[in-house]
């Protein structure tokens, strides 16, 4: 095995012989994702893009504050500002009114005790005033403002600095910058964000049963719909994509393009080819051309996986069946990708909710099945299954909004029970 000289050597077995119940004909979820986690090194390279393209990459380097944000102490509401020292002890006061402060206004009146301006939101504080009092609260007259009981000093003022000091972290390192992420950059005047470059991944689809799009479907053919799937999860990871078609389950075939694969992709993925039937030529070419262990997951729907490094790429071989290609993806290549793509490892976001039905569960491996997260009346969380749950129906998976985790030591869920949940769709 050639590795590039940029890649970062890393021993599999090293990994491995350090965790705990390493059996790789029965293989824990958490273990697998444990031993990519570890492996997976993130790409070095850094680009600089303009803030607004810099949307859902993943930032290269701390942003720090270059100003305090707000730059100056400024009014939160429409209103009067006054000093805290003229109200009474009731919070009441009448106060001579001196001048009005606008938005963006550089020069403030001066403004003496005793006295008050008006002021419009985000306009300076001038100096001496700590506390506004919102303009639907006062009585105007024709000099004089008089504020009514109640005012508490300091009130609606925000002060310089409040939502970032200078030199303060305003955005870690691994971050995927969120439309948030980019107004705060703009917030600072920033016009660029150091990223890391996208990942490149190239993937296969194997099998001679497979047709392609366009192709006339011939008897006991289907087909190809593992490489839009994973297509589509790669456009949402953000990475670039080369989809390197249908190969036939030939091992002349299967080489080239994983050779190929190898010298022009950060990581390679496949589906089908690695279920035991088929493992045979697949394992030799793989171990003739890499690193990479065929593992038996202690899993439902998605048993059969191969994991390791061809030349400078990693190689994640899924299995065939629509639905366990899915899965696996979701919860081996996606954390192990983002970990490359330079994201730091977050866990997944799991909600809970009330099962509708009893839902048979084996204790010894982890499940997951497709379900439809929904608030009922009384507010209640529940969760249904959708469908027929066959590994190859990826219908269930369509209709789904969620993926309902049964973690490998629990057992069958009662109707009622709550049962975590992996929403799809989040508020982005
Ligand atoms: P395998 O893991 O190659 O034995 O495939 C398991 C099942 O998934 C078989 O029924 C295959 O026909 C089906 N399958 C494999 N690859 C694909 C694909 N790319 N698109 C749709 N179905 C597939
Ligand atoms: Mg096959």
């Amino acid at each position: 095995m050639s590795a590039s000289p940029t890649a970062p050597i890393v021993d599999l077995d090293a990994i491995t012989a350090r965790l705990e119940g390493y059996n790789p004909d029965a293989l824990p979820v958490a273990l697998a994702q444990e031993i990519m986690l570890q492996a997976v090194q993130p790409v070095q390279a850094i680009e600089s893009v303009a803030i607004r393209g810099a949307l859902d990459r993943i930032l290269a380097a701390d942003v720090l504050s270059p100003i305090d944000v707000p730059a100056h102490d400024n009014s939160a509401m429409d209103g009067y500002a006054l000093r805290g020292a003229d109200l009474a002890a009731d919070g009441s006061a009448t106060l001579r009114l001196v001048g009005t402060v606008m938005a963006g206004q550089a020069e403030a009146p001066e403004v003496a005790a005793g006295q008050c301006v008006r002021i419009m939101t985000g306009a300076m504080m001038p100096a001496g005033l700590d506390t506004v009092v919102p303009q639907e609260l006062v009585t105007v007259g024709a000099d004089s403002v008089q504020i009514p009981p109640g005012q508490k000093t300091g009130q609606h003022r925000r002060h310089r600095g409040e939502d970032l000091r200078a030199g303060s972290a305003a955005l870690p390192a691994g971050k995927r910058l969120s439309p948030a992420d980019i107004g705060l950059a703009a917030s600072l005047g920033l016009a660029e964000l150091p990223v890391v470059r996208r990942i490149r991944v190239a993937f296969f689809s194997s099998g001679d049963e497979l047709r392609s799009i366009g192709e006339p479907l011939g008897k006991g053919q289907v087909y190809d719909s593992n490489r839009y799937t994973i297509h589509g999860m790669l456009q949402r990871l953000g990475a670039d994509v080369i989809d390197m078609g249908v190969i036939p389950d030939q091992p002349e075939a299967l080489e080239q393009a994983v050779r190929l694969a190898s010298t022009n992709a950060d990581a390679i993925i496949s589906s089908g080819g690695v279920s035991v039937g088929e493992a045979d030529f697949t394992r030799e070419i793989m171990h003739r051309l890499g690193d990479v262990r065929f593992w038996t997951i202690a899993m439902r729907p998605g048993r059969p996986m191969a994991f390791g490094r061809i030349g400078a790429a990693w190689y994640f071989g899924l299995p065939g069946n629509p639905v366990a290609v899915m899965v696996t993806f979701y919860f081996f290549a996606r954390l192990a990708l983002r970990a490359l793509a330079g994201a730091t490892p977050q866990a997944d976001p799991l909600v809970r909710a009330a099962s509708t039905t009893e839902i048979r569960k084996r204790v010894g491996r982890t499940e997951y099945q497709r379900g439809c997260l929904q608030i009922d009346r009384d507010g209640r969380s529940t969760v249904t299954l959708t469908g027929s749950q066959g590994s190859g129906v990826l219908r269930s998976m369509s209709q789904a909004n969620c993926m309902i985790v049964l973690h490998h030591d629990q057992g069958t869920v009662a109707a009622g029970d709550p049962v975590d949940c992996l929403p799809f769709e989040g508020l982005i």
